[in-house]
């Protein structure tokens, strides 16, 4: 698989991508290594890491417990002092080895600790291979609302290894599949028409379709890094999605929504709400709708709940002059920023995605 350029760092698969990280190590002789995982990078992803790494600087393990529920600027405290007790340096490195969770917390514990060291993402799931790993954005949740404290910082290098998805659980697999497909609608019509016939994908050529949802999302990126224009078009989905997800996240009663299964259900409304503006036809909607619920279970949200999920829509951090921003589809492959819609049409994109 060949290499993806970034603006200043380089997206690598498997063996180019640790020998770009032996590289890495080798031309900056950092101090030390601290590896960022969780219980479950640790157990299943780094025994193979470290017989990848090559070098003679000591090299930490930093063991945080996994769950969006830890996102938090508390555990980041955490770990800037067991950084600061290990002795680490401005010529430290931080390897994050997890999830989107890790990558994300790590990016921001190594973009802010001693006004910022490197750091190299290795992320483990598919949603952090195709997304949170990318672009440089990085952060943790706030008093139970999304991603509302961050940096925008590039890491040195990204590894992809798609082995680490063998033992990635069917849920989790899908929660990815939720960013590729949306990178298809907003991007690159023939990505997403890859995925129409779900069942028929195969996984053994599976990093193609990584490399190429990485691609779009780079290319994004690239164009735009501090989300001023095209960059807001990744957010589709977004809106609606992550209030249902901070929703869920806040009520005992509700099971945990993963990241995916919730952008999911907000690609649909939020392509209901490009239907309602003549953005996209019935036959695309319904082309979006089938295909989406091909992979995914339809979320329960009572008609009762809808108003409490509007409300966080005021939060989200995507809002200019207090106004909800949606990124909405322009025909499939194709995307349009900026645009708002009212209340009546949410409810009734709600009430749509229920049948
Ligand atoms: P996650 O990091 O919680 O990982 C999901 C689960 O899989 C965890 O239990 C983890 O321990 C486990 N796991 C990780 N690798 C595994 C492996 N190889 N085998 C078995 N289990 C494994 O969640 P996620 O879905 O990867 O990421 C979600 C996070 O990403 C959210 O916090 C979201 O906000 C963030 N995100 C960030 C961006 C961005 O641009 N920064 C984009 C999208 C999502």
């Amino acid at each position: 698989m060949n290499t993806i350029q970034a603006k200043d760092y380089s997206i690598a698969f498997t063996e180019e991508g640790y020998k770009l990280l032996n590289q890495n190590i080798k031309e900056n002789e950092y101090s030390k290594i601290f590896i960022i995982v969780d219980e479950n990078s640790n157990e299943l992803c780094l025994p193979n890491v470290l017989p990848q790494i090559e070098t003679t600087a000591e090299i930490e393990i930093i063991e945080l417990e996994s769950g969006e529920e830890n996102k938090t600027i508390e555990t980041c405290v955490q770990i800037w002092n067991v950084l600061i007790e290990l002795g680490a340096d401005r010529k430290s490195l931080v390897i994050n080895l997890g999830g989107g969770v890790i990558t994300d917390m790590g990016g921001f514990i190594a973009a802010t600790f001693k006004r910022g060291i490197p750091f190299i993402n290795i992320p483990t799931t598919l949603l952090s291979m195709v997304d949170a790993a990318v672009g440089g954005k990085n952060g943790v949740d706030l008093g139970g609302l999304k991603n509302q404290i961050g940096t925008i910082t590039n890491p040195e290098l990204i590894v992809i290894d798609s082995r680490f998805l063998e033992t990635l659980p069917q849920n989790q697999l899908r929660s990815g599949l939720a960013e590729m497909l949306k990178h298809g609608l907003i991007a690159e019509k023939s990505h997403w028409e890859k995925f129409k016939n779900y069942a028929e994908i195969s996984f053994e050529n599976f990093d193609i379709l990584i490399a190429e949802s990485i691609e779009i999302k780079n290319k994004i990126v690239t164009e735009d890094p501090t989300e001023n224009g095209i960059r807001k078009a990744l957010n589709f989905g977004h809106t609606i999605g992550h209030a249902i997800e901070t929703y869920f996240l806040e009520n005992e009663t509700k099971k945990t929504l993963l990241h995916g299964e919730a952008i999911a259900a907000g690609i649909i409304m939020e392509s209901y709400i490009s239907l309602d503006k003549k953005l996209i036809t019935l036959e695309e909607f319904s082309e979006i709708k089938t295909t989406l619920n091909s992979i995914f279970e339809t979320i329960e949200i009572n008609e009762n709940e809808h108003q409490n999920i509007i409300k966080l829509l005021i939060h989200d951090k995507k809002n200019e002059y207090g106004k909800v921003q949606f990124a909405l589809l322009n025909g499939i492959g194709n995307c349009k920023i900026n645009q708002t819609t009212d209340n009546e049409t949410i409810i009734k994109s709600f009430l749509d995605y229920k049948n």
